[in-house]
């Protein structure tokens, strides 16, 4: 079956997402904020045909936060998607974090409920969180992620888009010029 996905995912070319500055901190930051549990928020922005855009990230401050998932209070989610009507962006999907339970580290891959929730024509973004030690510097990945060290944490995020003939995902390929290139600092000082 993996290996069915992998021949798969050649066929056809990888979409592209653009994540701007702004929106890779907000994403960033509040995942790290709440390390230990999940964040989740919504990411607006551009859709092309190939290409996603992301503008800004948007964290749901009164998302129900457990160990192993978050839910965001519908009421607040919907009063935020009318709000967002009114900007010049669009809701191209959302983004969510992963963090280390006990011995298991955070993985960077959708959940079977991930997968469930996902909608054909969004993009979804899973930012992977585990304590680290060593400093690496930011830099893309084959798979189309983007990783590198921020203080006491290792993070890699991968973006994904659903595809509805034979319920899988593929993986989006991540361009953040603004996230590349940090040297991974240590915000121990
Ligand atoms: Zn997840």
């Amino acid at each position: 079956m993996a290996e069915r996905r992998k021949i798969k995912e050649k066929e056809t070319k990888r979409k592209k997402v653009i994540v701007k500055e702004r929106a890779f901190w907000s994403m960033v930051l509040s995942a790290i904020e709440v390390y230990r549990l999940e964040t989740l928020g919504l990411l607006l922005g551009l859709k092309g045909e190939e290409t996603f855009i992301i503008e800004y990230a948007i964290p749901f401050q009164t998302a129900h936060k457990a160990k192993t998932w978050v839910s965001p209070n519908e009421r607040r989610a919907s009063r935020v998607k009318k709000i967002v009507h009114l900007l010049p962006v669009d809701v191209i999907g959302d983004y969510h974090s992963h963090t280390e339970i006990g011995d298991s580290k955070a993985l960077p891959h959708p959940s079977g409920d991930d997968i469930a929730d996902m909608e054909e024509g969004r993009v979804y973004i899973i930012l992977a969180v585990n304590e680290s030690h060593k400093t690496v510097g930011w830099h893309n990945n084959t798979d189309g992620s983007i990783s590198g060290t921020l203080g006491d944490y290792h993070i890699r995020i991968t973006a994904h888009e659903y595809i509805k003939q034979g319920r899988h995902y593929k993986n989006v390929e991540i361009i953040c010029p603004a996230a590349v290139g940090l040297k991974g600092c240590s915000l121990r000082g």
